[in-house]
């Protein structure tokens, strides 16, 4: 079978059997059915009971916190409001699953006004009702396949949450037919270590003719973005040499200066971990950050469906910051919007999301949000040991800044900054950096901003490769700015987690890297490889490119080391 050519999002290899994730449920049409009341009544009772009834023994079989939510959704899915609600529409003609996911929506919104537990309830109601819905209308549930073996993961797109839930032992890679190599379903897949392909057009199809035909095993080798289905012998064993020698290399560790990595000419460099999780805290530890680049708090409170409280907040920082006593943590504050929808923020319908409100302009909307989000911050600082440098994102003017480094020492924090991610904070990092303590570059933001290329699409992916020429001339200019003004420069978009282009970031001028966890041990193995020297040579060469492809081609010529190790 011929290769399917889709975009690296997450490097690696992988081969084995796939799984496809069947597609998210679309509304149910409100045309009035076909069938009488009774029967629809009848249907919707029979699905409820046995989404109940599976939920239930799921729960038995499992302990903690997973069995109390399997237990309390087992009983929504018979809660008598939420299939009056239903019935009432069934009796006015409707169809069952209409009714359903109409009768969903009121209940979702009651337990949110009721507060406390039933609130946080809320969240369940929508798999409940997408459970409920399949059964009406006789489909799987797309939630994702558990196969006894490690499988690649195969499916249109995945959101955020579903990644989430992905456990790196039972899956070998992910492949998308949607998305780009900067969405944020990529990063999470990379924090997990993950090989993942994105914009992969055809794998869907080809993966279900693939099952259809009773074959099974799915080559990746997510450095180059290639998926084959039944690979040959030789491809097999080669992808196998791959999987092996990248698992090898990972477990060794580059060698560590007394804080940060050592470039063979002395210069030291930070390289932090950027982390979404309170899971990922050991995880970036155990791979040698020198500390935390990029909290991104929003991913904490990805499920929430009610604002996340002060001492919630307190208690989470606080075990967020202490295992990091007398490291640096640099937390940003929440970047709601766009493609990381929160429940607890009221969005307005906007054709353009990624240019609405989103990032520190929510803030504008819920004030509140932040001063709380502050004040935990600043009370769990108190009792960490551990340096904590707060950012805000999407900050597009001089004013937003300095209105953001002003409030947040109100609070007491020590060191506040912003994120450069939009062109206008390019071009102004002048002003931006003399009234920061430190800025950190969003590259992924600020490729898709500076081409006009949405992150999460497939097709306009290519204007998202971190290497292209605009992004490393914005990240020069920024360096140059934060450098006559004295003010750090960090790069904690997915730019960074890439071995080679973490070279170059530190030849333009950078003064820290922050990557993911799963790519940090390469990125420490080609920065302690090379001269600071050799960085700006490969810097200056990749300037003077007119495209992604030249400019990695450029740098490469002065950075040989990274060939002898395989990078
Ligand atoms: C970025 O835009 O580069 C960034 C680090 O923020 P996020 O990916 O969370 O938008
Ligand atoms: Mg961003």
């Amino acid at each position: 079978m011929d290769a399917l050519q889709g975009i690296s999002a997450s490097t690696g290899a992988a081969l084995g059997p796939f799984q496809v994730m069947a597609a998210a449920l679309p509304r149910p049409s409100s045309t009035k059915s076909t069938l009488v009341p009774a029967q629809e009544l009848e249907n919707l009772h029979h699905a409820a009971k046995t989404i109940s009834d599976e939920l239930a023994a799921r729960a038995s079989r499992t302990t903690g916190e997973a069995k109390e939510i399997l237990e309390a959704s087992s009983e929504i899915a018979q809660d008598s409001a939420l299939l009056s609600t239903a019935e009432s529409l069934i009796n006015k003609g409707y169809g069952s699953a209409y009714a359903m996911w109409e009768a969903s929506e009121v209940f979702s919104q009651l337990l949110i006004e009721a507060g406390g537990y039933l609130a946080e309830r809320a969240s369940d109601v929508g798999n409940i009702r997408d459970r409920i819905i399949c059964v009406l209308s006789g489909v799987g549930y797309p939630e994702i396949p558990h196969l006894d073996q490690a499988f690649v993961l195969i499916a249109r797109d995945l959101s955020p949450a579903d990644t989430t839930d992905l456990k790196p032992g039972q899956v070998l890679a992910i492949v998308t037919e949607e998305g780009g190599p900067t969405s944020h379903t990529a990063i999470i897949a990379r924090t997990l270590g993950i090989p993942a392909v994105v914009a992969c057009k055809g794998v869907v199809e080809a993966a279900k003719k693939e099952e259809k035909a009773g074959s099974g095993i799915v080559g990746v080798d997510a450095r180059g973005g290639v998926v084959t289905f039944n690979p040959s012998p030789e491809l097999a064993a080669e992808l196998a040499a791959l999987t092996q020698s990248i698992t090898a290399r990972r477990s060794k560790k580059a060698i560590r200066g007394r804080s940060g990595y050592e470039t063979t000419d002395g210069v030291t460099i930070p390289i932090y971990a950027n982390i979404g999780r309170l899971a990922d805290v050991d995880v970036a530890i155990n791979a040698g950050a020198d500390g935390v680049g990029l909290l991104r708090t929003e991913l904490l409170y990805l499920d929430r469906q009610t604002p996340p409280t002060l001492e919630e907040q307190r208690d989470i920082y606080t075990q967020a910051f202490t295992p990091f006593a007398g490291k640096k943590v640099v937390i940003r504050t929440l970047d709601a919007g766009a493609d990381k929808p929160m429940a607890f923020i009221s969005f307005a319908d906007e054709p353009n999301p990624a240019l609405g409100v989103r990032g520190y302009r929510t803030i504008a909307i819920n004030k509140e949000l932040l001063t709380t989000q502050l004040e935990a911050i600043a009370d769990a600082t108190k009792t960490s040991g551990a340096e904590v440098w707060v950012m805000a994102p999407m900050i597009t003017l001089p004013e937003e800044a300095e209105n953001f480094v002003v409030l947040a020492k109100d609070f007491g924090i020590k060191s506040a900054g912003v994120m450069i991610e939009v062109p206008s904070a390019v071009l102004l990092a002048d002003e931006i950096t003399s009234v920061c303590d430190f800025v950190s570059i969003g590259t992924n933001d600020l490729g898709q901003y500076l081409h006009a290329a949405d992150r999460e699409s497939a097709a306009l992916a290519h204007f998202n490769d971190p290497w292209q020429p605009a992004l490393l001339n914005a990240v020069h200019r920024v360096a140059s700015s934060g450098s006559a003004n004295n003010c750090p420069v960090g790069v904690c978009g997915e730019a960074a987690s890439d071995p080679t282009l973490a070279a170059v970031l530190m030849g333009l001028g950078v003064t820290s890297l922050s990557c993911n966890v799963s790519t940090l041990a390469d990125v420490a193995t080609a920065l302690t490889s090379l001269s600071h020297l050799e960085m700006r040579k490969a810097a200056k060469a990749a300037l003077r490119a007119r495209n992604a492809e030249d400019a990695k081609n450029f740098a490469r010529e002065h950075l040989h080391p990274l060939s002898a190790l395989g990078l």
